[in-house]
């Protein structure tokens, strides 16, 4: 059984309706119709249960959204009016919403029908979908209205959808930054690990890196483990500890991190900026 999980009802249709197999066709395109009709997914399984209907497709998509099976994927459905196409081919019938005009589709059935075109796709290895070579409609195979002006439209924003839905996902891998063995940081979440994804709220929602991991998702070991380790997703501000030098100068210093000496002073609690010693620790904010 070739089948999407999409499916929600299965109505099998009637064996004189559709061909066994591929006749040694791969299949390479998913082909899109509309029913010329509003009808749900099993109104339209009904129909191709009738003997001498001489017509079926692999799916439907009712109205409501509702996603329906009546020929399994490696049978071949006699929807396209081409039989080469027929077998290379997975089809969906796309219930309107109104009769005639624009043969618009519900919003709900539109959403479904992407939902449906990327699983199709995916399962069968059609790789990047593009309109009119691997995602195509009934119209491009014989003279008929099929599948409509209003889905027509849609054939960019449905190839476009599918395509985003089937993209891999982006795998996160944090960043290690400038950050420095020493720095102090501000954060609002704590992992148990360097390589843990389980966030948790810190004990402390301030700590001093005392160990780096480059490249590892939680890179920063904060005041050797007593708080645990943070990515920069964690930190939410960071300060810098200045061990004061020879020669040094608060201004000096000030100028060297862009800040003011009277804000080291002040977030040093110096009373005099003109007294400070060889060895001290300054916090830089
Ligand atoms: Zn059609």
């Amino acid at each position: 059984m070739s089948k999407s999980s999409l499916v929600q009802v299965t109505i099998p249709a009637y064996s004189g309706n559709y061909t066994k197999g591929r006749s040694g066709k791969k299949i390479e395109a998913i082909t899109i119709h509309h029913m010329a009709g509003i009808l749900t997914a099993e109104q339209c399984g009904k129909l191709f249960q009738a003997q001498g209907r001489n017509g079926s497709s692999h799916y439907g998509i009712g109205n409501n959204g509702k996603i329906g099976q009546y020929v399994d994927e490696s049978n071949t459905a006699w929807t396209n009016s081409n039989f080469d196409s027929n077998c290379k081919s997975v089809t969906i019938e796309t219930s309107n919403c109104e009769n005639g005009g624009q043969w618009k589709v519900s919003d709900k059935a539109l959403n479904s029908l992407i939902k449906l075109v990327a699983d199709i796709g995916k399962r069968n290895n059609l790789g990047t979908l593009v309109k009119g070579k691997n995602v195509t409609w009934h119209s491009m195979y014989t003279s008929t209205a099929c599948p409509g002006p209003y889905l027509l439209s849609k054939m960019d924003y449905i190839v476009a959808e599918a395509n985003k839905i089937n993209a891999p996902k982006p795998t996160t891998v944090p960043t290690t930054t400038g950050r420095k063995i020493g720095d102090i940081v501000n954060i609002n979440g704590v992992y148990t690990s360097s390589t843990s994804t389980n966030k948790l709220i810190p004990l402390k929602n301030k700590g001093t890196i005392t160990k780096i991991i480059k490249g590892a998702r939680n890179p920063y070991l904060l005041d050797n483990g007593n708080i645990g380790w943070v990515n920069d997703g964690c930190i939410v501000g960071s300060s810098k500890t200045y061990v004061v030098k020879k020669g040094d100068t608060l201004s000096g210093i000030a100028k060297k991190y862009n800040t003011t000496y009277q804000k080291i002073a002040s977030d040093n609690n110096i009373s005099d900026p003109n007294k400070i010693y060889i060895g001290q620790k300054l916090i830089i904010k």
